[in-house]
């Protein structure tokens, strides 16, 4: 299939003048800025923060592009992740007509932003293995379906999906296919990046706030072809991303290698903290994890939430979720940390719970 981005844009964004902000207007270099009612005298904290922040992250794609093995042009930085799921509605999808489809059990900003921009969900829930059942996406597209949102490694499931189906999928599907890599740097696989150039129609999602260790900062990223991230910058807010942020992104490349030492000790941790879980006879199964949290299929979920919590640990309880059924999902925190959670999880049903 063709995939005609025009066909699957809203009208009214491929018709769009964008703000034209005064950074946009003059770039080049020069002394005197008299053109953005900015403070002239400084900022209280220093910084130059007086100054309006580059709208287009110049130099912080500079650097994010060679890590991540795209084109500067093949980057969009974002308010977070969240800012480029919401994007994604606000392009190509039209309120009241248009539809998409998600995959419970799954990440729930996807319906939120759906709800938000009032565009219909269809769900197509994952198989009992927690992968994707592609024949029944692909069955589920119709005339006005403009988006799939695949979350790979899932959460809360913790797997990743067949690389092969998100590629099918998108082969049959001439609307967008977002594929949410939040959790891919505690993956086994590589990253989707590498399908860019040959399917026009994928957007991947990235964040600085869970390996990165940038939750506070606020920075997400999306992959897609040149004149996707086009269609994005056009629409964002003109300053979506504070010089401040900017900066302290740049900083955390600048550290990579703490970063990657975490991932490291993360994924040990990962291993230790599955295998202390699964020994424990309230422990039913331990879901193989591919990020930075374990999914674990408990006897009495509630009271096991309930008793942690006044252990001063918290979880987070999805054991209402589809295909979740009795499941609390744990984070991986630090050896301490999560010696802590074992050691509480020890006196689980003797203190009388
Ligand atoms: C945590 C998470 C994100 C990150 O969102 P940010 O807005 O970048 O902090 C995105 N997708 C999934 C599936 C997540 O779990």
């Amino acid at each position: 299939m063709t995939f005609d981005l025009a066909r699957v844009t809203r009208e009214n964004i491929l018709n769009l003048s964008p703000y034209s902000t005064a950074r946009s207007e003059f770039a080049g270099t020069a002394e005197v800025f008299l053109d953005a009612n900015e403070n002239a005298f400084g900022s209280p904290v220093g910084g130059g923060f007086n100054r309006y922040p580059d709208p287009l992250q110049t130099e912080l794609k500079r650097r994010i592009a060679p890590i991540k093995g795209v084109d500067a042009s093949q980057i969009f930085v974002g308010n977070g992740s969240d800012e480029a799921i919401d994007l994604m509605y606000r392009i190509f999808c039209e309120p009241g007509r248009d539809e998409v489809i998600i995959c419970p059990p799954t990440y729930g900003m996807y319906r939120v932003s759906a709800d938000i921009n009032n565009v219909a969900v269809r769900e197509i829930r994952l198989a009992d293995n927690f992968q994707l059942d592609d024949s029944a996406v692909v069955s589920g597209i119709c005339e006005t379906t403009r988006l799939i949102f695949v979350c790979s490694p899932n959460n809360p499931t913790g797997n990743l999906m067949r690389r092969e189906s998100i590629i099918e999928i998108a082969e049959k599907f001439n609307g967008i296919v977002v594929v949410d890599e939040a959790y891919i740097d505690f993956a086994s696989e590589r990253s989707m990046t590498t399908e860019l150039n040959s399917l026009p129609n994928l957007v991947i999602l990235q964040t600085f706030s869970k390996a990165w260790g940038m939750a506070g900062i606020r920075v997400g990223l999306a992959f897609a072809s040149a004149e996707i991230i086009g269609l994005m910058n056009r629409v964002k807010p003109p300053y979506n991303v504070s010089s401040f942020a900017q900066l302290a992104i740049i900083d955390a490349i600048n550290n990579t290698n703490i970063v990657n030492g975490w991932i490291a000790s993360t994924l040990e941790q990962r291993a230790a903290l599955s295998k202390s879980l699964a020994s424990f006879d309230f422990v039913e199964k331990i879901y193989a994890s591919e990020a930075n949290f374990v999914l674990a299929r408990v006897k009495d979920a509630d009271a096991i939430y309930r008793f942690l919590v006044d252990a001063k640990i918290i979880v987070r309880d999805r054991s209402k979720v589809i295909l979740c059924d009795g499941c609390l999902r744990i984070t991986v925190g630090t050896p301490g940390e999560n010696s802590q959670l074992i050691s509480s999880l020890e006196n689980f049903g003797i203190t009388g719970d």
